[in-house]
């Protein structure tokens, strides 16, 4: 495309159309995509670039993969979409037939949500609807770990990092959760219970009030990109019963292999009460998510009243999203993903170390297909984006992370060169905001 061209879209763009979390007034610049393909995005100047952010955790089988887009098709042509009131279909019970087969042991009963921040909503509705309908109507909140993010509705607002989120923005009209202190020991560290007393506190002073606890299972990501201790949520899942209170797991981000387990909570041996999952289950193709349950809490919310969940999106079950998932899943289920995965954390973990002599970098972390350097200084986005993509990579840092999550089909030489770049990126004083003094 021209150069010219380019501009005028870029242009109109700017003018019209907002981007996630942007000014409509001053918006950081933008890149111009023409296709994507594998783990490479093409833009429109003609540039290639090796993509780190699988366009946020969800493209795990590469772009314009020959598998999906044949399935995405088929369906096209049988039907794009039906309503789900009165009217089931293959696609859909395909599709829970396998989740319910992969997720851990127990969660057997299927919500279909039309993205993740709905499918938190749901986790909470269910929750809700499982203290009323259990006569328990005081125990209406919901607790959780602080540096979380569950997404960008109301109550999945609600349980998100109260500083780092939107609490302060909205405090006095979203409803008021309980938070403890994140998990400060990491994934790989040595376990000490002290790190849980928080939380014991929290259930035995409160447990009467609360519907849930909800957590991102080993890994909170865009909360703040920590991995801590398998631990810590085997005993929030023990204490969870000991009081009665659901445990909800958001594995929206860490399902489908991305942390090297194919579902975070297998860490800790966990089974939740709920699971919400999103994100990768298309393979990124489009937006769709799921809340499974347990037997028990579909069974205590259809006995109590109003005995029906009270959620029912227009799109639920859109079976093309189902016809795009089953093939994802099948994918996963005929060749696992978790050998290349453990490769992909081989080399990040090699790739990675060398940031830490960087003057710039506090902490290096990779757990699974999540590699993270934890900079001293937030970066300025615009600036540190530009060097990205003057070294042929894709990234999106944020606050002070630079991260990447690739897709488990990037190769090896990409994957070096997109874990080189980061190091070097790093290195630069002038991608980040403030000088070191700050420090
Ligand atoms: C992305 C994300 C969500 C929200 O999903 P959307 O599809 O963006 O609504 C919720 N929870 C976690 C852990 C996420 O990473």
């Amino acid at each position: 495309m021209k150069t010219l061209e380019i501009d005028n879209l870029l242009e109109f763009d700017k003018e019209h159309i907002w981007h996630p979390y942007t000014s409509m007034k001053e918006p950081l610049p933008v890149y111009l995509v023409e296709s994507a393909c594998g783990a490479v995005l093409k833009l429109e100047s003609g540039e290639e670039l090796i993509d780190g952010m699988s366009s946020w955790w969800c493209v795990i089988h590469g772009y314009n993969n020959p598998r999906l887009n044949r399935a995405l098709k088929a369906q096209v042509d049988k039907m794009s979409h039906v309503m789900f009131g009165g009217i089931t279909h293959k696609p859909a019970i395909e599709l829970s037939k396998k989740l319910i087969k992969m997720a851990p042991m127990g969660l057997e009963k299927v919500f279909f949500a039309d993205s993740g921040s709905v499918s938190v909503e749901v986790a909470i509705k269910m929750a809700l609807q499982y203290s009323i309908a259990s006569g328990r109507v005081r125990r209406n909140k919901i607790a959780t770990i602080s540096g979380g993010y569950h997404g960008d509705t109301w109550h999945a607002m609600s349980v998100c990092d109260p500083v780092g989120g939107m609490h302060s923005l909205y405090s006095g009209r979203l409803p008021i959760q309980y938070f403890v202190p994140r998990p400060s020991i990491g994934f790989g560290e040595e376990w000490c219970s002290d790190d849980f007393l928080p939380m014991i506190d929290l259930l035995e002073n409160h447990h009467e009030e609360l519907a849930a606890v909800i957590v991102e299972p080993i890994v909170q990501g865009a909360g703040g990109m920590w991995m801590y201790h398998p631990q810590y949520l085997k005993e929030l899942s023990l204490l969870c019963k000991r009081y009665d209170v659901l445990l909800i797991v958001d594995e929206i981000a860490t399902g489908f292999g991305r942390t090297g387990k194919m579902f975070a909570s297998e860490w800790s041996g966990v089974v939740p009460d709920i699971m919400c999952v999103g994100k990768a289950i298309t393979g990124g193709y489009m937006s769709f998510a799921a809340t499974l349950a347990t037997a028990k809490v579909a069974d205590v919310i259809s006995s109590g009243e109003p005995s029906v969940i009270m959620h029912g999106p227009t799109f639920m079950a859109n079976p093309l999203a189902c016809a795009v998932a089953n093939e994802s899943l099948l994918m996963l289920d005929e060749s696992s993903p978790l050998p290349r995965i453990a490769e992909i954390e081989a080399i990040m973990l090699e790739e990675l170390d060398k940031a830490k002599e960087c003057a710039n970098v506090k902490n290096v972390r990779v757990l699974g297909a999540i590699g993270v350097l934890e900079t001293y200084s937030p970066v300025d986005m615009a600036r540190c984006q530009e060097e990205f993509v003057k070294r042929g990579v894709w990234v999106r840092p944020f606050g002070r992370l630079i991260y990447i999550m690739p897709q488990y089909i990037i190769t090896d030489d990409q994957l070096v060169k997109l874990c080189r770049a980061l190091v070097d990126v790093a290195n630069i004083d002038s991608v980040f905001q403030c000088s070191h003094e700050v420090r």
